[in-house]
């Protein structure tokens, strides 16, 4: 089977949807198709849609060049063919990413051509009851984000606690706030007016999105949260700055998190051993795909850190953050932005499409390959171009 031609579409929610209420930014989607018809599918998040479109395409195109003709083997000999061909470009932002998006879409290919689903070409299920959240069935259990269309004080907090209880009554188990842009003081408050409405058992989480310049400052709030059994903290200092997590790390005693943008796995190992983070966070494509993001899981587990895979995107990219965490034996929870709560017609119609989150699970998914099927009257209805 061979790669015979790449084709790009570009989705959106169009401008009348505020992406900061979850509306969905004009997103480029890629299908590799091959000569016997099989068809691969990814999307490419936070990657320009016209950078996609004038490097994926026919054979003059930097990808179309690389991939078209190619064999469908393993994913891994076909990444290490694109990385090869990178040695003198960029080897990192965009053209990573748009390979990282390639790599899932070949996977799906490489699924479906030999009949099985993705986690169990990875590896199969490889966790065990006694690392697993959930009790002795092997899930995938999303973590919902609860951003708020407002920043800072009683507004923030009301919304994202409402928005927490709702999710909480659909049977979600695990939350992450997001006190964005605020003071340290709405920081701890916002997490603990969602730990006080969700209870002891639920899980949250706090992401202040590069909120602090200085150790000082969030280690003040690090102490004050100390007894909200706060699963992990995101993101404390700018994204560049391994350093500051370090020194962050070692005085409090909850664990870490970043790698939202991180592409590669040199920047994940910089992450966890210069930043001494314990949770690194690769979205399945930015990274440099799933078999980038694998290599990751298998650097991370010797050095004790967590892999849970970031996701603001849609259930397209989902789709591969499931087949990840069905295989990782360190990863209990993915990153998910539920639809029930935010304002975007295309969120929610890409969510019902996709693997269905059932008492806050995500069964292992059993189709071939990644196995998300996007029907065409979403496209339809949501092209942009
Ligand atoms: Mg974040």
């Amino acid at each position: 089977m061979k790669i015979s031609h790449l084709e790009v579409f570009v989705i959106g929610d169009g401008p009348e949807i505020d992406p900061d209420k979850g509306g969905v930014e004009p997103l480029a989607c890629i299908r590799i198709h091959s000569d016997q018809g099989v068809v691969g599918l990814s999307e490419v998040f936070r990657v320009p849609p016209g950078v996609v479109q004038a490097t994926v395409g026919n054979r003059q195109t930097h990808f179309g060049r690389l991939l078209i003709g190619q064999e469908i083997t393993h994913p891994e000999r076909l990444w290490q063919h694109m990385w090869d061909a990178f040695m003198h470009t960029n080897r990192r932002g965009w053209e990573i990413m748009i390979l990282g998006a390639l790599d899932v879409a070949i996977w799906d290919i490489y699924g479906q051509m030999l009949n099985e689903p993705v986690w169990k070409l990875l590896g199969g299920a490889q966790r065990g009851p006694f690392q697993s959240t959930v009790g002795s069935t092997v899930e995938v259990v999303p973590y919902c984000t609860l951003v708020s269309d407002v920043w800072g004080g009683e507004p923030m907090f009301s919304q994202q606690v409402s928005r927490a209880e709702t999710l909480a009554s659909l049977g979600y188990r695990a939350f992450k706030v997001e006190p964005m842009m605020s003071t340290p003081e709405d920081v701890v408050e916002m997490a603990r007016r969602c730990r006080r409405a969700i209870g002891d058992k639920l899980t949250l989480m706090v992401d202040v999105g590069y909120l602090f310049n200085d150790v000082p400052t969030a280690l003040r709030v690090c102490r004050q949260l100390e007894d909200q059994n706060i699963y992990f903290f995101e993101t404390p200092f700018p994204v560049d700055t391994p350093e500051p997590y370090a020194k962050l790390a070692a005085k409090t005693s909850i664990p870490l998190a970043m790698g939202e943008h991180g592409v590669t796995r040199w920047e994940f190992i910089d992450m966890m051993d210069r930043g001494g983070v314990t949770v690194v966070q690769p979205y399945m494509t930015t990274c440099g795909g799933l078999t980038e993001a694998k290599r990751i899981v298998e650097l991370a587990a010797p050095r004790g850190v967590l892999v849970c895979p970031g996701n603001w995107s849609t259930q397209i990219l989902g789709a591969a953050s499931v087949h990840l965490a069905a295989w990782s034996p360190i990863t209990p929870f993915i990153e998910f932005a539920p639809a029930e709560v935010f304002e975007s017609p295309l969120r929610r119609e890409l969510q019902n499409a996709g693997f269905p989150v059932r008492n806050g699970a995500f069964a292992l998914p059993e189709r071939p390959g990644i196995g998300y099927q996007l029907p065409a009257e979403i496209v339809q209805a949501f092209r942009i171009r």
